[in-house]
């Protein structure tokens, strides 16, 4: 199995560039964020719950998204490999998800960071947040809250993945295009390794 991070705060391109990542690599697209928002248009218990942290810009608990990925992954056992999106956000996540993919014999071949600048991102969660349908979208004080939590809770992901030298730094800004040829260069030097 081939598996890789796409990480960066919101607003980086992480869900835009996971379209087309996982098209051409063949792998499966887990996006803890569009799990939640399915559970919610569900109108689940699980979705309920989330819902509350989300619409505040807070992360939701870590049990929760461990247990979505932990059956994601079991529901997909003939998977080529997987494309986190959006998870792991916390160092928690990230050991859980080391212990899941350890019991599958298979492990995180890279995480692709994307770095955009913080008044890029404010911009375009704005932007998108007037056609998305997205209320932590639209007030930019729940953005502001979602950038202090990546500050404060989800860089540190990087930096424990950086102790494995798994993290490959990627220009977030300029076209869509580009940005995606930069991170398929990057993908396919690992896929000789
Ligand atoms: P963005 O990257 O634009 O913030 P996401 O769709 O990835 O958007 O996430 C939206 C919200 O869902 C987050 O602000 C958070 O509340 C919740 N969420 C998504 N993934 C996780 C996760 N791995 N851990 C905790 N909360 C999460």
């Amino acid at each position: 199995m081939f598996n890789l991070i796409l990480f960066g705060p919101p607003g980086s391109g992480k869900g835009t560039q996971s379209e087309r990542l996982i098209e051409k690599y063949g792998l499966i697209h887990l996006s803890t964020g569009n799990l939640l928002r399915e559970e919610i248009q569900n109108q689940t218990t699980l979705g309920l719950a989330a819902k509350r942290y989300m619409d505040q810009g807070q992360l939701v608990p870590d049990e929760v998204v461990i247990g979505m990925i932990r059956s994601a992954l079991d529901s997909n056992p003939k998977a080529k490999g997987f494309l986190f999106d959006g998870f792991p956000r916390t160092v928690a996540q990230a050991d859980a998800l080391d212990t899941l993919l350890k019991e599958k014999n298979t492990e995180i071949a890279a995480v692709l960071a994307l770095t955009v600048s913080e008044k890029e991102l404010i911009e375009r969660l704005l932007n998108r947040g007037k056609t998305s349908g997205r209320t932590d979208d639209t007030n930019e004080s729940i953005i502001q809250a979602r950038i202090a939590e990546y500050e404060n809770k989800t860089a540190a992901v990087a930096r424990y993945y950086e102790t494995f030298g798994k993290v490959i730094r990627v220009h977030g800004e300029g076209s869509i295009d580009d940005i995606f040829d930069l991170l398929c260069k990057e993908i396919d030097l690992k896929k000789v390794a």
